[in-house]
């Protein structure tokens, strides 16, 4: 099983949901509380500047995450939002 990690950029606020038992991701499971609202679905964590990559491993390795993990991760993130959200579409 696998994630499928988004951030939805209006609500400020990371979000994920599992693969379902085929492998297949199903966009509707994460954005099901953020109907209508801007997400960036992230891909290979490899291609995200540290903060962000680091945050996308732990979550994949269903690791903990700090409170200044989620700061840096958020700053990063705020940093490259555009470009995050073109390369998402
Ligand atoms: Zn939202």
């Amino acid at each position: 099983m696998a994630l499928e990690i988004g951030y939805c950029i209006e609500c400020n606020e990371l979000n994920y949901a599992a693969t379902n038992a085929n492998g297949v991701f199903e966009r509707a499971n994460m954005s099901f509380n953020h109907e209508g609202h801007k997400q960036i679905v992230f891909g290979e964590p490899k291609n995200y500047p540290a903060p962000i990559r680091n945050v996308l491993c732990k979550l994949n390795a269903g690791l903990p995450i700090s409170n200044n993990e989620i700061i840096c991760f958020k700053l990063s993130m705020q940093l490259d939002m555009e470009d995050l959200y073109e390369q998402s579409k």
